[in-house]
């Protein structure tokens, strides 16, 4: 069975978006337009770059742009290259450009059982552009073509009065409510939830969806980490545009794994956490960046069971579920108590500028 030894979050730069979701920060600084930057390196050496080899054996790779992911045409062949390495790959889609899910349902079956995509449900953009129907045929092309899916809400105030309605949209069409995630207001240093409501009421309100998403995110949410992450090592975060590999979000420094594909990656856990809390803790908290943690498995902030006609199924496909049930501590050896102590200094000296880059140029 494949078990996870390293989590890399993949971002492509690219603002582009179809949508003009309200609550998006492409919406309100107007950069959905943008044009896409031009890919450095082709996908076929994206995928050489990212063998099991080189990364140590068999990853969870997420795929999220700037935009919407899938509008590069370019996306389709990163994807399969990544997947032809025999990674798990996870996309993150607002689900509306159907031309890429044709091509993608085109893989070999091999490929599609490791592949998933997280559907954004962006509810009232898709109303407003006569889009729900193809949303979800989507969702349901990926599903029968044998990749796994998960559907999740991003709450804003302006949807509370719609809740009932989602709820049953949702049923009707991939038989369970969506998850939750927590909105965050990125243009403040301590990174809070983006509401007007008091967390009380948040969590009253959104809690009604009983997601295991939103219950760990709420529960990590405004938490600063203390405990030794191993970040750096376990996991990563890559930009696909350039080749730079960091740590994690804001972290200083970083190195092109790109350019010499047999120069051996540098994997150094960070131990130390500089910002304000782990707000993507559902992925890298779960997957076990901190190994002393308890926390639920990734598999619980996606998957959803279906009960129809007393039968069971689930958005997660078998063989995703084993994969993401298993955690990076699983793959890999913890660091001696010396270790840990003089990465944690050496990591809160390195990083502090970028403290202090944050605290000024953010509210
Ligand atoms: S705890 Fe901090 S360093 Fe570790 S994964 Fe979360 S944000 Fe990154």
């Amino acid at each position: 069975m494949d078990k996870v030894k390293r989590f890399i979050d993949c971002t492509y730069t690219a603002t582009k978006c179809n949508l003009r979701c309200q609550y998006c920060y492409i919406t309100q600084e107007n950069k959905w337009n943008e044009e896409l930057p031009k890919l450095k390196y082709s996908p076929e050496i994206i995928g050489e770059v990212l063998s099991q080899e080189r990364l140590g054996g068999v990853c969870h790779i997420n795929i999220c742009g700037l935009g919407e992911t899938l509008i590069p045409a370019e996306m389709v062949d990163i994807i399969y290259n990544i997947l032809k390495q025999g990674h798990y790959v996870m996309i993150i889609t607002n689900g509306t450009i159907t031309k890429r899910f044709e091509a993608i349902a085109k893989f070999p079956k091999e490929y599609l059982e490791r592949l998933s995509f997280k559907f954004s449900f962006h509810y009232e953009e898709l109303l407003r552009l006569n889009m729900m129907d193809k949303f979800f045929a989507n969702i349901k092309r990926m599903y029968d073509a044998g990749a796994s899916f998960s559907l999740e809400i991003t709450p804003h105030d302006g949807l509370i009065d719609k809740i009932d309605e989602i709820k049953q949209v949702c049923l009707d069409n991939v038989g369970a409510v969506c998850h939750v995630t927590v909105a965050r207001d990125a243009s403040k240093t301590a990174i809070p939830i983006l509401t007007d409501l008091s967390k009380e009421e948040y969590i009253k309100t959104w809690g009604s969806f009983d997601s295991d998403m939103f219950r760990f995110k709420m529960s990590t949410f405004g938490v600063k980490r203390k405990e030794f992450c191993y970040a750096g090592d376990w996991t990563g975060y890559l930009n696909l545009v350039t080749g730079i590999l960091k740590p994690c979000y804001y972290t200083y420094g970083g190195q092109n794994i790109f350019e010499y594909i047999n120069k051996p990656i540098k994997f150094e856990a960070m131990g130390y956490c500089h910002l304000s809390h782990c707000y993507n803790s559902h992925a890298f908290l779960t997957m076990g960046a901190i190994p002393e943690l308890d926390s639920p498995v990734y598999l619980k902030m996606r998957d959803r069971v279906v009960v129809k006609d007393g039968k069971e199924s689930h958005w997660v496909q078998p063989k995703m579920r084993k994969f993401l049930s298993t955690k990076l501590v699983e793959s890999n050896k913890e660091y001696t108590k010396g270790r840990k102590r003089f990465l944690k200094v050496k990591n809160f000296v390195k990083n502090f500028p970028v403290k202090v880059y944050l605290k000024i140029t953010k509210n």
